[in-house]
């Protein structure tokens, strides 16, 4: 069944063509680094889903492969307009999910950087996707730290994991306690991390 929807978009944002011809998310303002964007609801879909979202920019078809986030289970987290977010491996955005939210799907997109009216607002997939299931790809952010060839946090080696381990979302935090075992629980971890690790095993 094909579902139609309209995009809701915040208004601190709008869609625009990047500089490559990919649709991507514009600051319409200046916010500071710390500051919440807007806040998003994702939905949890079949991976089958057929869904074309109505923007400004025209009626986009949802590639869920492309789109979205796998769960384990047959289902996709579904962003709406977020789905358009861009990656970038030196991003300007994190999201956050306050205590509550989880429950109904919401995040804040926060500023980690000072982002003017008109930057492209960016996040760092690798943060959030596990193994990138379906849209692996070579990154052409042009930062000094970019990762190269995207394929999640899977792919990433257990020392730079490591270092990342602080800025990843729950979902990815499970997986990844899942397939590291012992050497995770041996590892020299922040407490704040032990915590939040605790909390999703
Ligand atoms: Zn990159």
């Amino acid at each position: 069944m094909r579902i139609i929807e309209v995009a809701a978009i915040p208004d601190a944002v709008e869609l625009r063509r990047t500089k490559n011809g990919f649709i991507g998310i514009f600051a319409k303002k200046n916010f500071a680094r710390g500051t919440d964007i807007y806040s998003n609801v994702y939905k949890v879909l079949p991976e089958n889903s057929d869904i074309v979202l109505k923007t400004p920019l025209g009626d986009i078809p949802i590639d869920m492969k492309v789109h979205s986030v796998k769960q384990n289970n047959g289902m996709r987290d579904y962003y709406g307009f977020d789905s358009f977010m861009n990656h970038a491996c030196d991003a300007n955005t994190i999201s956050v999910v306050h205590p509550g939210d989880e429950a109904i799907n919401r995040y804040f997109n926060r500023a980690v950087k000072d982002i003017c009216a008109g930057d492209e607002i960016t996040a760092n997939y690798l943060f959030f996707d596990w193994d990138c299931d379906g849209h692996s790809f070579d990154c052409l952010c042009g930062s000094p730290a970019c990762f190269g060839h995207i394929r999640g946090f899977k792919d990433l080696d257990f020392e730079t994991q490591l270092k990342y381990i602080g800025d990843i979302d729950d979902g990815t935090l499970a997986k990844f306690a899942a397939a590291a075992g012992d050497r995770l629980a041996l590892a020299n971890l922040p407490y704040g991390v032990r915590q939040r690790l605790a909390a999703v095993v």
